[in-house]
């Protein structure tokens, strides 16, 4: 069997495999894997990069029938099985299967203008999450500096697309940083000045959740001093600010120095090329229509799941990706011990959570409505669970007490030179 990906699909998928009787090959481009859902805590100086990337190889180290390739998988032939790959060793590799699992994810996407990426970054890496830290903090360090008010202003002016809960959590995470920890250590500005904006095209933030909790998260950051203009599209965005277009068609400019994005996604490319092969339907966001039991039409060996997939208007989040996964990984085992496959894919909705500050969260579980400091704690305790690893959850943990009663963020690095500090007005 051969996995592709170890996010949440792909690890999942393999765990289902680790007793079963089969030799598995999980090949991932990166040595760990991401807990992208407290990325932006690396991004806002919270967590360092260690609590939220796990190694593979340290999960998969106790397991006899596994091992871990780091290299990017470049090609899929269906009719020899074959999986093609860039080795970290700089050499082409040829991975036979019987069984495989796609489950490469997705990237941001940027409604056709990939050209403002440069300018407004996402987070969907670790390398990302470093950025966006070195752009949000270089912009403070910058804004201390500048002597003049107009430039000053655009550096204290931070513009982030997108208010699902990436949005809603950074935007509420640069506010608390600009109020809490920046307020003393800085003398020519006054961080509590800075502007922080979310944008979006659609009415509400936190659309995908009930009307209630989202509305109860607007007002939250707002009095948290984020300004949310909802109705309102990124028309176009450069290295000294962003173009916006408003409901009535009109269009506004705000001048600012960072721009952060966390709006739209698309499938990787390798999964349209996979629906390419086979004729199946490949929407939009470049996902490709699985069978009910998450094969690809005319395959029954191969799996696609996670967020390169759409099948019933399922949701690109992680619960999708780990149940799929599970899914994919048990019917490989049923049917190599000869047992009866396990039918098609049912997902079990666990609900949703964001939080908003740092003791504030709205959260939807089976259609209880959860907001505030309880929804904090319940979102802390998820979070917890599934992040992998004892070490990783204890200092996580200590991270978040620390912060809750000194407010002290301390992975707080950025150097002058780098890339990302330079980065601002390319
Ligand atoms: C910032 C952020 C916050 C999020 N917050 C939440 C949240 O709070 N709750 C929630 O439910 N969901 C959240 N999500 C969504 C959730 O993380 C995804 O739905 C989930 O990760 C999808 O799992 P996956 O296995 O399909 O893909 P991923 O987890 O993205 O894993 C894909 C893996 O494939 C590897 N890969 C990709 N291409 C190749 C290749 N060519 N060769 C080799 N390896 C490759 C990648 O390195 C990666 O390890 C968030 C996502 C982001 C980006």
């Amino acid at each position: 069997v051969v996995v592709v990906g170890g996010g949440f699909a792909g690890l999942n998928a393999a765990k289902a495999l680790r007793r079963a009787p089969v030799e598995l090959t999980l090949v991932d481009r990166t040595s760990y894997h991401l807990f992208q859902p407290l990325l932006y805590q690396v991004a806002t100086g919270i967590l360092s990069e260690g609590e939220v990337a796990y190694p593979l190889r340290d999960v998969l180290r106790r397991w006899d029938n596994a091992r871990v390739i780091l290299a990017e998988v470049d090609g899929l032939d269906l009719e020899r099985r074959l999986v093609h790959a860039a080795g970290s060793d700089g050499r082409r590799h040829e991975l036979p299967y019987d069984s495989l699992v796609v489950s490469p994810g997705a990237r941001y996407a940027y409604f056709g203008h990939e050209e403002w990426e440069r300018f407004a970054p996402g987070l969907k890496s670790l390398e990302d999450a470093r950025l966006v830290r070195s752009r949000i903090l270089g912009a403070f360090e910058a804004a201390e500096l500048d002597p003049d008010p107009a430039e000053r202003s655009s550096w204290l002016t931070f513009v982030v697309v997108g208010a699902g809960p990436t949005g809603v959590e950074l935007a509420g995470q640069i506010a608390e940083l600009a109020r809490g920890p920046f307020r003393r250590g800085f003398r020519e500005i006054d961080t509590r000045d800075a502007r922080i904006v979310l944008v979006d095209a659609a009415p509400l933030v936190l659309g995908t959740f009930d009307p209630r909790l989202a509305d109860r998260a607007r007002r939250e950051l707002e009095r948290m001093g984020v300004q949310v203009r909802l109705e309102t599209a990124a028309a176009g965005v450069d290295g000294r600010g962003i173009d916006v277009r408003l409901a009535d068609g009109s269009h506004d400019r705000i001048e600012t120095r960072t721009v952060l994005w966390a709006a739209g996604v698309q499938a990787s490319g390798l999964a349209a090329e996979l629906g390419r092969a086979v004729g199946a339907a490949v929407d939009r966001a470049g996902r490709v229509a699985v069978g009910p039991d998450l094969t690809l039409p005319g395959h029954p060996e191969v799996f696609l799941c996670g967020d390169a997939m759409s099948l019933d208007g399922l949701p690109g989040v992680a619960q999708v990706a780990i149940q799929q996964g599970r899914h994919a990984g048990r019917s490989i085992a049923a049917r190599a011990a000869g047992r009866p496959a396990p039918g098609p894919f049912r997902y079990r909705d666990k609900g949703s959570m964001a939080t908003i500050g740092r003791l504030d969260a709205v959260c939807e579980i089976r259609g209880v409505r959860l907001s505030g400091f309880l929804a904090a704690v319940v979102w802390a305790a998820v979070h917890l669970t599934f992040l992998i690893g004892f070490a990783n959850r204890l200092v996580t943990m200590t991270r978040w007490t620390a912060i809750v009663f000194a407010g002290r963020r301390a992975q707080r690095a950025v150097e002058l030179g780098r890339r990302e500090v330079r980065g601002h007005a390319p």
